[in-house]
């Protein structure tokens, strides 16, 4: 193999001193931004169409010794518009602010690598938290399981939660309306989407087409600087649990063997590096190089964005100040970065079927199943695409990407998952492999933009008809010879090694 290959390729960020100071200032003034904005949240005009009250009871008890902020999709102090919801009621009520993460064994396809990612970065929360005299508790069990118990335990007042569309924590956040006491609200925010999802459209929306005037003309509503969480000024009467962190990671029912990666290290911090290092160093090539995977004109924020370790609406912000400067590669970000991952957030939270072939449009579903019985030239099983044994080096070197990086470059996702179409038996194994492969290697995996981007490969959602063809149907098709045309495939080969295998038909 190549020595090229063995070197991590993604940028993060610089370690240098001299950056650092810069890092430092950078962070600082965005700080002082927030504190400009407001002294805290309580002298804040908060938009209550980030809320939705999901409970009957609106009113916090009496009783009320603390308010919880359940975080699950968004592990972030600043920047957190459900954190800065559940300090003003805490404020208000003049108690206690607890942040409560539930921390489950198992989660759909996920590695240790993501799990790494994720509990690293809220053992950094955890710390923030405490200079910040708010409790962070980490809880076994999903939220509705282990949180009604916890809440009556510390005689909770209410308890506020972040968002996210997918069937699993929309599952836990209906247990916990069932199972939460009834007395105690249970409030939750958008704290991931800069315009709320039940804002940006009421209903599943056809495309970006459909949905970018939605959205672009709220911007100036919800494209707003955030005030800052401060330092509470009600102390818990009782300590939390100590956490051994690298035991909670230990003891995930997750594939050991993924482990996590070098170039992204989790946390805000971290997130705020690869931030500055893309504002200093890619924005100005990202309108004109981003569909090149040998260049590095990416972001590569997605690990950060999906676990909300860093707030899209605080990247949009930053970057917007470019945009007389680098007006295309600013406005190319911002529809990728709000109305692509916006909308793949509307398809996930209105669409039941968002990850099966029933989630697709009827012109779809008819064409792949017009198509079910064409000849495959080459059908590869679930563990020769996940070792990278097809006879094409590039997909095989892109699948390596993943594999070793944790993040496969944008442009070849789709290439990737179009070819699994052809290669595979069937639309839906093809869309099974897809989703179980990217959720299980990628650190942004699991992520309704990750389902969205399977769905569109395959079965054309938030797509048109392209002209009819085997196996595809009238669902777009890419291949090598068009790679080639695009970027240089060859150079992209030698960086991963990927070899082109011999097919072998297995029965
Ligand atoms: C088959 C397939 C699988 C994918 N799986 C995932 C996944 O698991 N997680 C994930 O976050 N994205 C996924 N995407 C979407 C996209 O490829 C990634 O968001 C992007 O590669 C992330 O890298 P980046 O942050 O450097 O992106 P940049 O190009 O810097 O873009 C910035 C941000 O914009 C958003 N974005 C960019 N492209 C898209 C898109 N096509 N749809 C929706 N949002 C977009 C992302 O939040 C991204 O982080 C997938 C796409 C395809 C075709």
């Amino acid at each position: 193999m190549a020595t090229a290959a063995k070197k991590i390729k993604l940028s993060s960020s610089s370690s240098s001193d001299e950056n650092k100071t810069s890092i430092t200032d950078f962070m600082n003034e965005i700080q002082k931004k927030r504190e400009d904005t407001a002294e805290s949240i309580l002298n804040f005009d908060f938009n209550k169409k980030r809320v939705r009250i999901i409970s009957q009871e609106q009113l916090v008890p009496d009783y009320c010794e603390g308010i919880v902020y359940w975080m699950s999709r968004d592990s972030r102090v600043q920047d957190n518009w459900a954190f800065l919801f559940a300090q003003k009621l805490a404020l208000k009520n003049e108690v206690p602010l607890h942040v409560c993460f539930c921390l489950i064994a198992k989660y759909l396809d996920a590695s240790v690598r993501q799990f790494h990612f994720l509990i690293k970065g809220l053992e950094k929360v955890a710390a923030e938290c405490k200079k910040l005299n708010i409790s962070f508790h980490l809880l076994e069990g999903s939220g509705a399981d282990a949180l009604p118990q916890w809440i009556i335990d510390h005689n909770i007042g209410a308890v506020v939660c972040d968002f996210n569309p997918l069937r699993t924590p929309m599952g836990w956040l209906e247990g916990a309306k069932k199972k939460f006491k009834k007395d105690v609200p249970l409030i939750q925010v958008d704290a991931h989407n800069v315009v709320p999802c039940w804002v940006a459209s009421d209903k599943q929306e056809y495309s970006a087409r459909t949905i970018r005037s939605k959205i672009n003309s709220k911007l100036d509503e919800y494209l707003t600087e955030f005030p800052p969480v401060i330092k509470h000024p009600y102390t818990s009467k009782f300590e939390p649990e100590p956490i051994d962190w690298d035991k909670a990671i230990e003891t995930r029912e997750a594939d050991k063997t993924v482990g996590p990666v070098e170039w992204a290290s989790p946390g805000y911090d971290e997130a705020m590096k690869t931030l500055k290092s893309f504002l200093d160093k890619r924005l100005k090539i990202f309108a004109s190089k981003r569909n090149d995977p040998t260049q590095d004109a990416l972001s590569n924020l997605s690990p950060w964005y999906h676990f909300g370790q860093i707030s899209v609406q605080r990247v949009a912000l930053c970057v917007q100040k470019y945009k007389k400067q680098y007006t295309e590669s600013v406005n190319a970000y911002l529809e990728e970065a709000i109305v692509r991952r916006e909308l793949a957030d509307n398809f996930c939270f209105y669409c039941e079927h968002y990850d099966s072939i029933k989630g697709a449009s009827n012109w779809a579903q008819k064409t792949l199943d017009d198509h079910r019985k064409d000849k495959r030239t080459h059908i590869y099983t679930l563990e020769q695409l996940a070792n990278a044994e097809t006879h094409d080096d590039l997909w095989n070197s892109a699948q390596l990407q993943m594999v070793k990086e944790g993040k496969m470059h944008g442009f070849l996702r789709m290439y990737w998952c179009k070819k699994i179409l052809e290669w595979t038996p069937s639309p839906e194994d093809a869309l099974k492999y897809a989703i179980y492969l990217n959720d299980h290697y990628s650190i942004d995996g699991r992520d309704p933009n990750g389902y969205v981007g399977c769905m569109w490969s395959i079965c054309g959602i938030h797509d048109q008809g392209w002209a009819e063809r085997a196996v595809f149907g009238k669902v777009r098709y890419m291949n090598y010879d068009g790679c080639k045309r695009k970027f240089d495939v060859n150079a992209f080969v030698a960086r991963y090694g990927g070899k082109k295998h011999k097919y072998v038909a297995k029965k």
